[in-house]
């Protein structure tokens, strides 16, 4: 089967936070898991690198935008890279290739009639001497009453227009916006109103999405779809592909989410493959994002894709609640937030996935904590898993000179690997990542609690062939667990295959070869609980 996994674009005007990595570890994690199932698999994202905040940031730094994007563009794949993340394309929103295949895409809904003229009355600042952007208009949500952005309310999450907004201001110079007429290309939303409402109710039949995905998307349709402006007065972004109108923008609601498709064009281009096959009905397309990204993962995108006729709308949406930070909101402009390439100079990859998967933010807002985020590491990584591994691996050097004893594994136990991996598929393809890894350390437990049990260490003077049976029984269940770990911690799975010399590439349990052991090493340092303190007066300190 065909799997196509699209990451939510990193805005490329300031660093990743956990709070991003939270929302698109899980993709990664699907990615791995389908690549050991056998299946084709096509996983991308990018740096969304066209926007007002990336001039704004570069006009306050007094550079060219593209000196803010190549930093952060960089920046996002050395972080990428550094936890593991698995893309097959992971490109930007300024390339050449991106530009022309956005328009393509919106003269294609402007030939079938999906785009049409029209003039509007939109805010303008008149101290500035510009159109506002959407996100520049501040003011009070007229659905909820709370101070809202003019996009969406961040609130109540309506998606909303700049001149919807009560008591509105620029979010500039803080004056209040004045409005002019202006020529703008619309998106008829409006009419894909019964094709969705069929489209989003097989979702929730058959369970494919999040909850919360399915319960905004129905709120918006009761609302009833609006069109939507699709092109913007903007000094960045895609060039409106029509004469006389160059000097406008392809808005970001056809631009940013078209990512998806012109990454996957530039996969096959690249690496000499043909892509049709993720964009074909029998193709799954799995979305994985915030809840902030919702509608445009579940309403604007499937509308412009049903608009062009391309299969398939998206099938899986993964869209974790927030991630909080020591019990309070992430904030960027406070600078109250754990930023990746800081985390990831003092800590390992998979402590930081193990952590943000066991406490995912699944179906509600989830804590980081350093207390909470060190303590799994040393109790729970290294304290059961880590110790596992290490005490059978040692005891096997030192009683056995590495020699892995043969002997054939009880079918008790295999079936309790084989119960395991199913388990773990099912929760996997069901985006229940969190209960996917509990089962896996559930079996990590009863392992520890086997070996306890057994006493080897006793055995091995009393009866040196039950012995011989408890480290074979042992290594079998690590190099499973380390197996079905990979999709979800893979730098510490790779160090057990390598001491285990396993190359099993298949998602179904395998018996381990009599080898000689190498290299073993304890496979997680403890981290000293005094961090904790350490942590947090840095966090307390950078917080303004
Ligand atoms: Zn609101
Ligand atoms: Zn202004």
């Amino acid at each position: 089967m065909s799997i196509f996994i699209g990451g939510a674009w990193a805005y490329a005007n300031g660093s990743l936070h956990l709070g991003h990595i939270s929302s698109l570890l899980p993709g990664d994690i699907l990615a791995r898991y389908y690549r050991l199932k056998g299946e084709q698999v096509l996983y991308v994202s990018g740096s969304d690198c066209n926007g007002t905040p990336i001039t704004i940031r570069a006009r306050q730094e007094g550079v060219a935008p593209h000196i803010i994007t190549d930093r952060y563009h960089q920046e996002f794949l050395e972080c990428f890279s550094k936890l593991g993340f698995s893309y097959d394309c992971y490109t930007r929103t300024d390339t050449e290739h991106h530009h022309k295949l956005v328009q393509e895409i919106f003269l294609e809904l402007l030939e079938k009639g999906h785009i049409y003229r029209k003039e509007i009355e939109q805010t303008y600042c008149e101290e500035c001497a510009q159109f506002l952007p959407e996100r520049y208009v501040e003011g009070i949500c007229p659905v909820c009453k709370e101070p809202s952005r003019g996009d969406q309310c961040d609130h109540c999450s309506t998606i909303l227009e700049p001149l919807e907004l009560l008591n509105s201001k620029c979010k500039i110079c803080g004056n209040p916006p004045t409005t002019r007429f202006t020529e703008h290309f619309y998106f008829a939303l409006s009419s894909f109103q019964a094709q969705l409402e069929n489209y989003v109710q097989k979702a929730e039949n058959n369970k494919l999405w999040r909850e919360n995905a399915v319960s905004l998307t129905k709120r918006y349709l009761k609302e009833g779809l609006q069109d939507r402006a699709v092109s913007r007065d903007l000094p960045i972004g895609v060039s409106v592909p029509v004469a006389g109108y160059e000097e406008k923008k392809i808005y970001v609601w056809i631009e940013a989410v078209s990512g998806y498709y012109t990454a996957s064009k530039l996969w096959a281009k690249e690496a000499d493959k043909d892509d049709s096959s993720f964009w074909n009905v029998s193709a799954k397309s799995n979305y994985i994002h915030g809840k902030d990204n919702i509608p445009f993962h579940s309403i604007i995108w499937p509308g412009i894709l049903a608009g062009l006729g391309k299969e398939p709308l998206p099938t899986h949406i993964v869209s974790n609640e927030y991630l909080t930070l020591e019990k309070k909101k992430l904030s960027t402009s406070r600078n109250w937030a754990v930023w990746v390439p800081d985390i990831l100079e003092r800590y390992e990859p998979d402590s930081i996935r193990y952590f943000l998967t066991i406490n995912a933010p699944e179906s509600r807002d989830a804590d980081f904590s350093w207390k909470e985020f060190i303590y799994s590491h040393n109790s729970e990584l290294l304290g059961a898993y880590g110790n596992l591994v290490n005490r059978t691996l040692k005891f096997i050097m030192k009683a056995f000179d590495g020699v892995i004893p043969d002997k054939v594994v009880s079918s008790v136990l295999q079936d309790k690997v084989v119960t395991l991996y199913k388990d773990t598929c099912r929760l996997i393809e069901e985006a229940s990542f969190k209960q996917g890894l509990e089962k896996v350390f559930e079996l990590v437990r009863f392992s520890n609690k086997y070996f306890d049990e057994q006493q080897p260490w006793k055995q091995i003077y009393e009866n040196v062939e039950s012995c011989k049976q408890t480290l074979a029984d042992c290594v079998y269940l690590i190099a499973n667990l380390a197996h079905i770990l990979t999709p979800f911690l893979p730098f510490s799975s790779q160090k057990v295959k390598d001491f285990l010399h396993i190359s099993e590439t298949n998602w179904k349990p395998f018996l381990v070869k009599p080898i000689v052991l190498s290299n073993v090493e304890p496979l997680f340092k403890r981290i000293d609980p005094a961090r904790i303190e350490k942590e947090l007066e840095t966090l307390n300190k950078q917080t303004v």
